[in-house]
């Protein structure tokens, strides 16, 4: 386990869940799966491919209890249908999902989103990113148990992208206003059975996935300086929320976007300099 997880305890023990989105060990998935895992949820991890099943394997075996891995191709309705036969057959119902997965091609990370916006790349973007999430909050719900047994909770990973103009972010971006929207009709449909969704919005992190943005390491270092903690987002508090909001601590709170990023979100102005 890293350093980024709290003390064991017992507060998802008896739940069970998927975790889809986990490439390496920096991944976000990968934190708040480890954290999920200290407070004794039962976990399975979705992986897209070969190269990466061998990747995340010995992460997965270095967890506490029975987890498994299970294939999952978002884009694909038959692979997605297999993963969650597979879910249904091992666990009959599950309790929660951790959707921390995001895609859009390089050459649209970059630059003029007016211009390097193509209607493919824009599509890929919204179905890996947005539909995707709604086909797998669809396809758990059905697998949760009813609300006076627990009902369920799922979360989805986001960044202030969706709200505000980041450079080269472009297409990410409105994916990600997409899928907080995304989101809160989702929340609203399965709240009635006592189903619970809500969205992380987590500073820049060190992943993959922020590799393929152009300009990450600046987005990184404003990310700090012009935060109000004046501090990097750290894994042990987007995982922290991500356990509140899976666990019954998070009990009440649902159609929400928890942003967990330092302060950087609602900061409008930088520090001035000191001649003003
Ligand atoms: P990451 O480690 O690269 O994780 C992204 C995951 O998405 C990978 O496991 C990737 O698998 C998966 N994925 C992409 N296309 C897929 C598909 N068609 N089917 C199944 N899986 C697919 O990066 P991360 O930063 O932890 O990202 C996790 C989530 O957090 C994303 O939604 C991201 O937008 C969000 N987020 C990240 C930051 C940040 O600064 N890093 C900040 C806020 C929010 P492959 O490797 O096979 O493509």
């Amino acid at each position: 386990m890293s350093d980024s997880v709290f003390p064991a305890g017992n507060l998802m023990k008896g739940k069970r869940g998927l975790v889809m989105g986990v490439a390496n060990k920096n991944s976000i998935a990968w934190g708040i799966a480890q954290q999920l895992a200290a407070q004794g949820a039962e976990l399975a991890f979705s992986y897209q491919g070969e190269e990466l099943e061998k990747r995340v394997r010995p992460l997965v075996e270095s967890l506490p209890g029975e987890p498994f891995m299970v294939t999952a191709d978002v884009t694909d309705d038959a692979s997605m249908d297999a993963c969650f036969d597979t879910l249904k057959a091992r666990w009959g119902k599950m309790d929660f999902l951790v959707h921390a997965i995001a895609f859009a091609g390089k050459d649209e990370l970059q630059g003029s989103f007016t211009h390097n916006t193509t209607r493919e790349g824009f599509k890929r973007a919204m179905d890996v990113s947005a539909f995707s999430f709604v086909d797998a909050a669809k396809r758990a719900s059905a697998l949760m148990p009813p609300r006076e047994e627990g009902g369920g909770a799922m979360i989805s990973m986001t960044y202030l992208g969706s709200e505000r103009v980041v450079p080269n972010y472009n297409v990410m971006g409105v994916a990600k206003a997409a899928l907080e929207a995304c989101t809160r009709y989702i929340a609203r449909d399965l709240g009635p059975l006592g189903i619970r969704v809500n969205a992380i919005s987590a500073g820049p992190m060190r992943t993959l996935a922020m590799a393929g943005i152009s300009g990450g390491r600046t987005l990184m270092k404003t990310g700090k300086e012009w935060s109000m903690l004046k501090e990097d987002t750290r894994m042990e508090g987007v995982a922290g929320a991500a356990l509140y909001l899976l666990s019954d601590l998070g009990h009440s709170c649902t159609g929400e976007v928890l942003h967990v990023d330092a302060g950087f979100h609602a900061v409008a102005v930088p520090d001035l300099a000191d001649e003003d």
